[in-house]
């Protein structure tokens, strides 16, 4: 009964382990969950106070299928002030979530056989989308030390789009701008759009963000994707935004319409008031990250236990030497700690593991004394 699109696509890996992590806290074990992809701060009490307040006052109705101008505007000046790019609001739809977007984009502009390139490893979500939409994931291994991969090597007339992360998940790695100028290389040269995702852009541990839209000839040629919930601990709230050519914005609002017909109401108010707001106070949570990748590295590198460095975002990749599914259940099993196997996010890493420190300094530390127990 069920379609090849959908069969085309593998259950989540990394929901095994987070299942099992739930029953076994549950039954009351000293479960440390590391394998979260969302900040453990609270929204913001000033983002709540707008949601409400627009709530209260009956913006609780349909709104345009891009989203309230208001945002559209907000986002609009955040992508002209904060990264120098010239979005006009035509040029922006506001989604329920940065993966809906992420969605939306590729079944816009992925056509049955087309190529899409993704860097080994990458998020789940984009493989499943391209497989979704009829397209052929080509996956590109890095370059040792993570910042570089030979994306020239891989490109074939049936290339349509690259699709980039920085900070990325699961590495945590920020792209020089050497990487991203050679990707605007190839993209100008070969006719090829580049989707970036942002998500993580304001969670750097050093220097500042920026954006491959930023580049020569790349406004036209981006797909930028970003969202609320990393960087105001936003998750549950569903708030992703996409800016691009208005053709492209033009084809996923087609899809939207006829879909979830925009974001909530009073969510996309709650939304102008996040990122209309004095950003300054990211900064503590930021440092506070910061803080934590320091101590995880400290630890890793005591056991002597390689990892892709990372300088954003809020996980570290490492390699465990062994099967990573195996090593995540069992490190689950016997020391109650949840992470996610690499096998989940691409070809080439199945002995590695993704950590996340979206968790107390405390449960860090113990969680490296318990791996120092499970690997003797
Ligand atoms: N992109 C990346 C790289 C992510 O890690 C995530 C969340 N795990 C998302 C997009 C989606 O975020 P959301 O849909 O919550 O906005």
């Amino acid at each position: 009964m069920i379609t090849k699109r959908v069969n085309a696509v593998s259950p989540s890996a990394t929901l095994r382990v987070s299942e099992l992590a739930k029953k076994l806290r549950r039954e009351g074990n000293p479960v440390i969950d590391m394998s979260v992809g969302e900040p453990d701060f609270p929204t913001p009490s000033f983002i709540i106070e707008a949601a409400y307040k627009a709530m209260k006052e009956g913006k609780v109705f349909y709104t345009p299928t891009r989203g309230i101008p208001e945002l559209l505007s907000a986002i609009s000046e955040k992508l002209k002030n904060e990264n120098g790019l010239d979005y006009a609001p035509e040029n922006i739809i506001t989604t329920p979530g940065a993966k809906y977007a992420i969605y939306e984009a590729i079944m816009a502009v992925v056509e049955e056989g087309d190529e899409v390139i993704l860097l080994d490893p990458s998020w789940v979500t984009y493989e499943a989308c391209i497989k979704m939409a009829g397209g052929k994931v080509v996956w590109v291994p890095h370059a040792e030390g993570f910042e570089d991969a030979p994306v020239e090597d891989y490109i074939t007339s049936k290339t349509k789009l690259i699709i980039i992360n920085s900070p990325s998940n699961p590495l945590g790695v920020v792209y020089p701008e050497s990487f991203l100028k050679k990707i605007r290389d190839l993209a100008v040269d070969r006719n090829i759009l580049v989707m970036s995702d942002e998500v993580y852009e304001k969670i750097i541990f050093d220097g500042k963000h920026k954006s491959i839209a930023e580049f020569d000839g790349m406004l036209e040629r981006t797909i930028l994707i970003n969202g609320l919930s990393k960087t105001y601990s936003m998750t549950g709230w569903r708030l992703g935004y996409a800016a691009s050519t208005e053709e492209i914005i033009k084809a996923m609002t087609k899809i939207q319409s006829h879909s979830v017909s925009h974001p909530t109401s009073f969510v996309q108010y709650a939304a102008v008031a996040a990122i209309k707001s004095d950003q300054s106070f990211l900064n503590e949570m930021v440092s506070e990250f910061k803080a934590r990748r320091d101590i995880i590295m400290d630890g890793l590198d005591r056991l002597g236990i390689k990892y892709a460095p990372p300088k954003g975002a809020f996980y570290i990749f490492m390699d465990v030497k062994q099967d990573s599914m195996k090593f995540c259940e069992e490190f689950l099993a016997k020391e109650y700690v949840a992470t996610t196997p690499g096998s989940a996010f691409g070809l080439k890493y199945s002995t590695w593991v993704r950590v996340s420190y979206a968790t107390s300094r405390e449960n860090i530390e113990e969680m490296l004394v318990r791996l120092e127990r499970f690997l003797s």
